[in-house]
């Protein structure tokens, strides 16, 4: 009774800290994409290379076949002391009904794909996290019951830079900087094919913050700080 995954959107709205948040998407039929050559990445390098070069604290929400897919970069990822790494699901499954067009898992399968996710990221090492975000952000009541045991913090975020699928990256820029604010979460993705705009939108968005004496910092620095 009354035990559910907590759920926070942002951390204190003081100090000038704000978490940067990388959704890492994949699916079958991503996989499927890769595989034929359809689409060439779904891991933007060029995200993570501007992150290193100006060092910059992140935050990346992995999905387990993502990790799978790209072992590589999840070493990456974890090699930097600036970044965290957190789970996005095994598969970016839906984990509540009309979840935009995602297929459903069923809620008694929904702990045993949190739990998997986390064995295949565990390994990586570097700064793991408890942190959890739902696929398209979707969640009720019965997903987060479904969850308190696995003693995760599902993270939605307060500030959506609507990348995935976006055709320019001023668009990006504006809805950061028009929302962001001390303690803001800001959800971008490292999708690459399905958010193609994000590396060149991300320079203009560190700007903006600098310009506002806001900092990036490590989700569980902003979430636990003012
Ligand atoms: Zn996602």
């Amino acid at each position: 009774m009354g035990v559910r995954a907590p759920v926070v959107d942002h951390g204190p709205r003081t100090g000038d800290r704000v978490a940067l948040t990388f959704d890492a998407d994949m699916t079958d039929g991503m996989l499927a994409n890769l595989r034929s050559g359809r689409v060439r990445s779904y891991a933007n390098l060029r995200i993570l290379d501007l992150l290193e070069r100006e060092q910059v604290p992140a935050t990346f929400f992995l999905t387990g076949k993502w990790v799978q897919r790209y072992p590589e970069v999840t070493r990456r990822i974890a090699g930097n002391p600036r970044f965290e790494l957190a789970n996005h699901t095994y598969g970016h499954a839906a984990f509540t009904a009309h979840c935009y067009d995602l297929p459903r898992l069923p809620v008694g399968e929904l702990a045993d794909d949190v739990a998997k996710t986390f064995e295949v990221i565990a390994p990586y090492g570097g700064r793991q996290t408890r942190y959890f975000r739902f696929p398209g952000l979707c969640h009720d009541a019965a997903a987060l019951d479904a969850l308190a045991p696995l003693g995760v913090t599902v993270v939605d975020g307060d500030v959506i830079s609507g990348d995935p699928f976006a055709k320019a990256w001023k668009p990006l820029v504006r809805a950061v900087l028009d929302h962001v604010r001390p303690g803001s979460v800001v959800i971008m993705h490292v999708t690459e094919a399905n958010a193609a705009m994000t590396d060149e939108a991300l320079p203009h968005i560190l700007a903006g913050l600098r310009e506002r004496g806001l900092t990036p910092a490590p989700l569980s620095e902003v979430l636990a700080a003012g």
